[in-house]
């Protein structure tokens, strides 16, 4: 009889459930899209019933595909879009607003009173974040303030806060379970990473009443069993983490200053710290990487706003190029990017500059400059920035990192990983698996059901795809690097000047 751990992996833009077996391969995927809402500009929202449905049924799907069957389920993970923030009511599990997706900013105007009020070094040193609408905390306190009687609720116990983790469990186990893991949790600025509990202060300070908030979990752990109404029989769910936290898992990043980068839209950087949370002097957040057997392990998080999104941009704005594998091609097509450098600051720069009026920019152009340059450089941009947050988790942290480990959609391009082990002059590994997010739940549920015995098992279950060296002589390293960090100091005078220019 095949056994497999399922894995729900709840996307920003689609939901997927993929099967794993032992030896952490794939047995059979299913995935379902869904749309997007833009109620106004700078709001993002999902109907939550439509993530509910589109998880369910990519869940029943994989199942019915006929590798295996849900009586073959050993145990179920669940991994997520982190800090999306959904309220529903206790009594009938229904949501009594959208979903306010992670990119919504409809509460920056409170995040900046917040700093100005002078809270940041407070809820920093608590929760390893800085203020910012990414997290859930204010995206919770406008639902209470502006769903007719939502607070009156809420603080009669009569409403339930979730990210959609939290959200997902309690529907798959009929109402059970309402909980969340640090990792997830660690994502809400409400939680105290150093307790691992939510955090009093940060809830007064919000106004948030703590009868809506779910027990925090660790990753690994009996956190409900699904209701035989979905899949015909009970299903253990033992794992649960965020989506960049699982990842990690996915990677095996157990031991201190091993880190990976995801590629994707945007780019996501994580490093193992250890079992104490540290927090950056250079603009990282401190996240909680995973709770397994007693313990919680931290992360430093880095965030590269645009890596693969500045290959759309060339695809659909620019139009020079007809795919996005297409611009790995016309970048070997020449031999250098001739000193042109692209900062592809569209909506602000990320960790570690944090610069949100920072624009994109194009430095170095010659007459000679054609859009292979152009191409490449902006392929190179993604090294760069993947750079620069590396070396402050270095400095933050005094640990060398000794390899770095890669996955996401822009591993497929060779011309960029190659050029990322030039630039960081490291190693980059990419894994066999490349769907690292989901592998890390299904590791984190079935190690709770001993389908996998430890994390020397699952380590030995990593395979490398392939290995890039770097080659390139320390000079053009040093050379190449310095001319980005001009650029970017470039890009920077350009943001700072926005007041004056507003004039
Ligand atoms: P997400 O999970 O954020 O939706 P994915 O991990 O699926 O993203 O990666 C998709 C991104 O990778 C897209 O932005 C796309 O432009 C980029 N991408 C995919 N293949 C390549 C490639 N061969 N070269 C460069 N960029 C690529």
């Amino acid at each position: 009889m095949t056994q497999a751990v399922l894995s729900l992996d709840q996307g920003t833009t689609s939901s997927r459930a993929i099967l794993f077996g032992q030896d952490g391969r794939s047995l059979g995927t299913s995935f379902q899209p869904f749309p997007q809402i833009f109620p106004q500009p700078g709001w993002v929202e999902h109907d939550p019933e439509v993530i509910w449905q589109s998880q369910l049924g990519s869940a029943q799907t994989v199942l019915s595909s006929g590798a295996v069957r849900a009586d073959e389920v050993v145990a179920i993970g669940v991994t997520n879009q982190r800090e999306t923030t959904i309220i529903w009511d206790r009594a009938t599990g229904e949501p009594i607003y959208n979903a306010i997706v992670w990119q919504d900013r409809r509460t920056a105007d409170f995040c900046d009173e917040l700093k100005r009020a002078g809270h940041e070094e407070m809820v920093t040193g608590k929760t390893g974040l800085i203020i910012d609408p990414y997290f859930s905390a204010t995206k919770i306190r406008w639902i209470l303030d502006h769903v007719d009687g939502a607070r009156v609720r809420a603080e009669r116990g009569d409403l339930a806060f979730g990210t959609v983790d939290s959200f997902l469990i309690y529907r798959l186990t009929g109402g059970k379970s309402h909980v969340i893991d640090y990792s997830n949790a660690s994502r809400t600025m409400l939680f105290n990473i150093h307790s691992l509990t939510w955090d009093e202060d940060i809830l007064a300070l919000l106004d948030i009443p703590a009868a809506i908030l779910p027990t925090p979990m660790e990753s690994s752990a009996r956190l409900g069993e699904t209701d035989p109404l979905w899949f015909g029989r009970a299903i253990p769910i033992t794992g649960d983490a965020g989506d960049q936290q699982a990842a990690s898992f996915g990677q095996t990043l157990f031991t201190v200053g091993m880190a990976k980068q995801t590629y994707g839209t945007g780019g996501f950087l994580l490093m193992n710290i250890g079992e104490e949370p540290k927090i950056s002097s250079h603009g990282m957040l401190t996240t909680v990487a995973w709770g397994l057997n007693g313990k919680a392990t931290y992360a430093f998080e880095g965030a590269v706003f645009m890596a693969g999104a500045s290959v759309q941009w060339l695809r659909d704005q620019l139009q020079i190029v007809d795919s996005a594998p297409e611009s790995e091609t016309i970048a070997t097509s020449i031999d250098s990017s001739g000193e042109v450098y692209v900062v592809p600051a569209f909506t602000g720069l990320g960790a570690p500059y944090w610069n949100p009026y920072a624009r994109a920019s194009i430095f170095g152009l010659t007459r000679g400059t054609g859009r292979a340059e152009i191409i490449r450089a902006t392929l190179e941009s993604v090294a760069y920035q993947t750079r620069d947050v590396l070396d402050a988790m270095q400095q933050d942290t005094g640990i060398l990192l000794p390899e770095l480990r890669v996955d996401g959609g822009m591993v497929a391009n060779n011309f960029l990983m190659q050029f990322q082990a030039d630039i960081i002059g490291k190693p980059v590994l990419r894994p066999e698996v490349p769907e690292t997010t989901a592998l890390g739940a299904a590791y984190l549920a079935g190690l709770e059901v001993g389908f996998w015995d430890d994390l020397e098992q699952i380590t030995a279950n990593w395979h490398l795809d392939r290995r890039f060296d770097p080659t390139m002589s320390e000079a053009d390293r040093a050379a190449s690097y310095r001319g980005w960090q001009r650029a970017v100091k470039a890009a920077l005078v350009w943001a700072d000047d926005h007041d004056v220019a507003a004039q």
